[in-house]
């Protein structure tokens, strides 16, 4: 009997996203899979029911899913829902396990092999299965195009009958995949962009995108190519100069993160207070509390004159494409043990014993 893998309909409130396309249920086919889609689970991506129909994946309400062997997911599926599932499943998702005690304890309790994959190591080989990168993407695409709609202003520069308009000047905090997918966006919609980070490897990027590297004379260079944590005193210095800096800014986009923590506060209320009315600022942190210390996850609102935003969930803004790439990264990953229409498990593959949880012990791994 071929492995059943089951495509499931996201539950969380504003998700349009789906971690499978009628591209990648084909090629789960041709790996000898038998795919079930949840009707619907599409619908807010534009993947309608008879395009998975069409390309050969079953339609299902979600009852039975307890006879799925594999299940893919974009966001993690609630403690109800897992206690639905097959007992040894596996399940492949943004799944944060840590993040949630109740979660936790529902997929231990049901012995789900999960695989949450933002755990995957980010490795050269791993690069096509990075949901982390190609979903930051998105999020830094849309946080700029937010920033254009706020601003009460042009980005480019124009030259009209009614006088010269300057360009906008932007600046975006964080240069990882968001920040400087954010750089060239706002490069692209014509304003002088900076962008910022305190990783000093992020200067040519920045520039290659056409943007101008903000010096504030502070390097958290870290392992594996994410930012450390700075002292007290390098953020201090980092602070004082950047309130200096905001006072002539127009649009700052923030996207700066340190895995496993509370996004770093990086504009005080004070920096907002010494900014220009009309100004706006888009936290696209604000998912783990915000850089700015007057985001309100979810929220946008205005403070002295200065439009604050913390937008959430910013990838499923742009669902069609954000679930195109999402889709193949997962495909990407499950080609790693769906093969000849079974689960066959490597753990001497570092990205599969890497990103499983529960962890497996070491022994177990050699004895596999
Ligand atoms: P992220 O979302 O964890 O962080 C976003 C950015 O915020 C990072 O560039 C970080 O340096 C910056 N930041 C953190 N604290 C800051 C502070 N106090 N002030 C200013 N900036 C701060 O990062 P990400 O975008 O997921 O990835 C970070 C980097 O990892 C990438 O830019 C890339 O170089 C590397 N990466 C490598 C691979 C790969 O090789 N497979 C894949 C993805 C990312």
């Amino acid at each position: 009997m071929a492995v059943e893998v089951r495509v499931l309909k996201e539950a969380a409130a504003g998700e349009r996203r789906v971690a499978a396309t009628p591209e990648t249920v084909k090629k789960l086919i041709a790996a000898g899979a038998r795919v079930l889609v949840e009707r619907g689970a599409g619908d807010g991506a534009g993947f309608v029911d008879a395009a998975y129909a069409d390309a050969g994946a079953g339609l299902v309400d979600a009852q039975g899913r307890d006879s799925a062997d594999l299940l893919l997911c974009v966001q993690p599926p609630s403690p109800d829902a897992i206690a639905d599932f097959k007992t040894g499943a596996t399940l492949v998702g943004v799944l944060q396990p840590t993040a949630d005690a109740a979660r936790a304890e529902a997929l231990q309790a049901k012995g789900i092999q999960a695989f949450p994959l933002e755990r995957l190591p980010r490795t050269t080989r791993a690069q096509a299965m990075d949901v982390l990168s190609s979903q930051a993407g998105m999020a830094g695409y849309k946080a700029v195009l937010i920033a254009a709609q706020l601003a009460p202003r042009f980005f480019p520069m124009l030259t009209t009958a009614a006088g010269t308009i300057r360009p906008s000047k932007v600046l975006i905090v964080g240069a990882g995949v968001a920040g400087l997918q954010g750089v060239a966006t706002a490069k692209r919609l014509g304003a002088q962009v900076e962008g910022f980070d305190v990783r000093p490897e992020t200067r040519e990027q920045i520039e290659s995108l056409g943007g101008k590297f903000l010096d504030l004379g502070v390097s958290a260079a870290g392992e594996g190519g994410y930012a450390r944590q700075l002292t007290e005193e390098e953020r201090a210095l980092q602070q004082q100069r950047l309130a200096d800096h905001l006072k002539g800014i127009d649009v700052v986009v923030c996207t700066a993160a340190v895995p496993g923590r509370p996004a770093p506060k990086i504009i005080t209320t004070a920096m907002v207070d010494g900014m220009k009315p009309g100004s706006v600022i888009v936290d696209l942190a604000a998912e783990t509390g915000g850089n700015c210390e007057l985001t309100r996850p979810g929220e946008t609102y205005a403070h002295h004159g200065v439009t604050i935003a913390g937008p959430l969930n910013l990838a499923s803004l742009g669902a069609v494409h954000a679930s195109e790439m999402y889709a193949r990264n997962v495909l990407n990953f499950v080609a790693l043990f769906v093969k000849d229409g079974a689960l066959q498990f490597d753990w001497d593959d570092e990205l599969l014993a890497k990103t499983v949880w529960p962890e497996r012990p070491a022994a177990a791994n050699a004895a596999a």
